[in-house]
């Protein structure tokens, strides 16, 4: 599929992150406006709920866009979504009889702020990437035991806190926590020192379930895709992770993107999953390419510093789709919402530049990493911004995710110091 043009000229341009071909949802404010829901095209943002009140927009008897949340429009089903993107393409097309109607209805980006995009009923994070896991397998336990036995046969997931997951732009406090290093006899009370990042993808479940369900109706669920930074505390993790997961380590937050790319914008990147070293279970076996071709890169800028780039890779490192995830979860009898939210796991290539997490970037701390700025890291000091980007390549335009940003505050004096 080629450019498809908008009357909106910033979308036109084959690197910009929203075109036509994209329109993600999210939700903006500006100094005259509330919440609420609004789609990128170019260097604008169409209000959709005053869209929707202007009659240029119907697809329910209620109004679905008149909230802070995308949610609504979930709840309605896939008929209703692909009716709502059918629409919005019509209104922003070149050539548009309604432009005259559309044209004021457009906010400037630059005059936006964004918020959570969705409300998160639930949280649940995967170990889905087979590089990152036999790199940090290697790490704690030697390359023999790398891979766990069950990792080749199911994605290995723990469930998160949907109450700690924040919006791009949220500073990141560095937490407190248990440690105790392997030499320590015994743990101590003491500020996080290996504060790291997670170079992840959200996958949003649209369509909600009450039992188990295929990999196929899996992938028919999910409502769209976001850039997600599990931000993780790796010397609270190193102490509390047996045998239960991480569970701190992990609490702190989650950040992820402002938009929402859906499902369809990303249709002509899908992609194959890995050749399988053991065939899956009928549950999770593969039923077409479920994961997709997105460009992935994290950049680290030190307080007053400019950006580095510390990591490149691609969505397609994964071993286990979005879609093989969610049918797994729902295996149990697992009820799954409208705005579910399921992380990836870690994306890693196979070498070093590729490596989505500073804990494998910096080998545990026994590499440090260069910047630009010509200063070291092993993992994130106070001060220090994170930034994940994503983007999709197609012939003559780009699928962009819009970055997904944080930057690391120190940590208070000690929190139960009263
Ligand atoms: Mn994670």
């Amino acid at each position: 599929m080629p450019l498809l043009k908008s009357w909106v000229a910033s979308a036109n341009d084959a690197n910009h992150p929203f075109p036509l071909n994209n329109l993600p949802y999210g939700v903006f404010s500006t100094d005259s406006i509330d919440p609420h829901c609004g789609v990128a095209i170019g260097d604008m943002i169409l209000d959709v709920t005053a869209a929707e009140a202007e009659g240029l927009i119907s697809l329910a008897d209620e109004p679905l866009f008149d909230v802070p949340f995308w949610n609504e429009l979930m709840e309605e089903g896939p008929a209703v979504w692909a009716a709502l993107r059918d629409r919005l393409t019509v209104l922003l097309a070149e050539g548009s009889a309604e432009q005259d109607r559309v044209e004021p209805l457009l906010v400037p980006m630059v005059e936006a702020e964004l918020h959570m995009p969705f409300a998160v009923s639930e949280y649940t994070d995967f170990y889905a990437g087979r590089n990152h896991a036999f790199n940090v397998g290697t790490m704690f336990r030697g390359p023999e035991n790398a891979l766990p036995p069950n990792w080749l046969h199911i994605p290995i997931g723990y469930n998160g806190r949907a109450s700690s997951v924040v919006v791009s732009g949220t500073d990141i406090r560095r937490p407190w926590g248990q440690l105790k290093g392997p030499n320590d006899a015994l743990p101590r009370w003491a500020p996080c020192a290996r504060f790291d990042i997670e170079l992840e993808m959200g996958a949003i479940v649209g369509t909600p379930s009450d039992g188990p369900i295929t990999v196929q109706e899996a992938d028919d669920h999910i409502f769209g895709y976001v850039l997600l930074n599990d931000w993780s505390a790796r010397d609270i993790q190193a102490w509390e992770y047996q045998p239960l997961g991480p569970f701190q380590a992990k609490a702190t937050a989650t950040s992820i993107s402002p938009w929402i790319v859906t499902k369809p914008a990303l249709e002509p990147f899908r992609t194959n999953a890995p050749e399988r070293e053991f065939e899956l279970l009928d549950h999770i076996k593969d039923c077409g390419p479920m994961l997709y071709d997105i460009e992935l890169e994290v950049t680290m800028a030190p307080e007053g510093k400019a950006p580095t780039t510390i990591a490149r890779t691609n969505y397609n490192e994964m071993y286990y789709s979005a879609a093989q995830q969610l049918a797994h979860h729902s295996t149990s009898g697992c009820p799954m919402n409208a705005g579910d939210l399921l992380g990836s796991g870690t994306i890693s290539g196979a070498t070093k530049p590729e490596r989505g997490s500073l804990l494998e970037l910096s080998w545990g701390g026994k590499e440090p990493i260069e910047l630009d700025s010509g200063e070291t890291r092993s993992f994130i000091e106070d001060g220090d911004t994170l930034t994940l980007k994503g983007a999709a390549k197609g012939d003559g335009y780009t699928i962009g995710f819009g970055d997904c940003v944080g930057t690391a505050l120190p940590a208070l004096k000690d929190p139960y110091e009263r």
